[in-house]
């Protein structure tokens, strides 16, 4: 009897085994900054010890995400919080290794510890200050992304109004700054402006570490076919973002709806309240109400974007940028990190090849990383 399927499925199992995996952006710092136990017992993150093992995740870049609402004066202590209960939390404990090269990120793999790189979310972070900038690039911070949701002094968000037409002279400087320590520039929330002003002037590639495609889905947060192909000609990075909501443009017709519907209930929830932490914890809740719908999307609808960003930009330039731990649903069948083994059969169902599955569930990020080791 043809016993073709076994073969395949061993394969498959073979493939799975000795995978690398590493994902462009979690925000499962924040999760352990408020509580580490959800990390290490209670398994309410996207990302816990056991599932990071049955997943077999090996490296993630651990975004420290700082809300904008605590701009202009209270970012960088909240940055800075966030950073020491993961050195105190989760690096001193043992549960991952902190890395700031491909060699490091490679010898705690092979003892089998999961790497973590870090990253700053949010360029208001830095408070305008080329010196801060260097200081996280010395505790380790290897990326940041030049924006959140809204502007930032010197850049223009995906998320707000233009102010500055891209990038305006302290950005340029930034950017310089950011090429000449050797810290990558992440894409990702950026208005298309700004990215089309970071492509002239920097010297080193640029990675979007966690947007989906905006041909499949169109909306400003996703990326446009034109800077895919500008990225990925300078040997760039793009890791396609897990949300749902960024993966179909009906899912997110129905958030948006969602968004009016809890507006009020928002709006009274902030009403008055100047504390950043209060703001912070009432945008959480809220979106944790506007995905109300969104278990309609499987993986597949995240394997179209893969397939499409690497049919525009080459199969060299596309992996993971899951947003784990950052967004608040998933494709019902990539609920969290344990699931990579079902992403990885969906991809061989599409019809991708091995070489190409290892590209596009680490090796591409890691061959992004190397440009920048010294
Ligand atoms: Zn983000």
């Amino acid at each position: 009897m043809f016993k073709g399927g076994e073969r395949l499925t061993k394969d498959r199992e073979l493939l799975i085994k000795d995978l690398l995996i590493f994902d462009a952006h979690c925000d499962t710092a924040n999760v352990i900054f408020d509580d580490s136990s959800y990390f290490i017992k209670e398994n309410k993150s996207h990302l816990s010890l056991d599932k990071i093992k049955k997943g077999g995740l090996k490296a993630q870049i651990f975004a420290i995400y700082v809300n904008p609402v605590y701009s202009p004066y209270r970012s960088i202590k909240k940055a800075l919080l966030v950073y020491n209960a993961l050195e105190q939390k989760f690096f001193s404990k043992g549960y991952a290794v902190k890395v700031t090269s491909t060699s490091e990120m490679k010898s705690s793999i092979s003892k089998g510890k999961l790497a973590c790189w870090l990253s700053l979310e949010g360029g208001h972070i830095i408070e305008n200050s080329t010196e801060i900038l260097e200081f996280f690039y010395f505790l380790g911070f290897r990326s940041m992304t030049l924006t959140h949701t809204k502007n930032t002094d010197w850049a223009d968000s995906s998320g707000d109004e233009p102010k500055w037409d891209g990038l305006n002279n302290l950005g340029r400087k930034i950017i310089a700054k950011m090429n000449n320590l050797g810290m990558i520039i992440d894409a990702s929330h950026a208005s298309d402006k700004t990215v089309e002003d970071v492509l002239e002037i920097s010297k080193m590639p640029i990675m979007a570490s966690h947007s989906s495609a905006r041909t499949l889905c169109d909306i400003s947060r996703n990326i446009s076919d034109n800077l895919i192909k500008e990225i990925a000609e300078r040997n760039g990075f793009i890791g396609v973002n897990f949300f749902p909501g960024f993966l179909k443009k009906e899912i997110n017709r129905q958030v948006l709806k969602n968004m009016e519907k809890y507006n009020e209930w928002y709006q009274e929830k902030i009403k008055g309240v100047d504390n950043p932490d209060t703001l912070n914890s009432a945008e959480m809740k809220f979106y944790t109400k506007i995905v109300e719908g969104n278990d309609k999307v499987d993986l597949n609808s995240l394997i179209d974007h893969i397939i499409h960003i690497s049919d525009v930009g080459g199969i060299d330039c596309v992996g993971l940028g899951s947003d784990f731990d950052g967004i608040p649903s998933t494709p019902t069948n990539l609920t969290d990190v344990s699931c990579y083994p079902a992403l990885v059969n969906g991809l061989f169902d599409r019809g991708f090849r091995k070489e190409e599955i290892r590209k596009i569930m680490g090796l591409n990020l890691f061959n992004f990383f190397k440009i920048f080791d010294k």
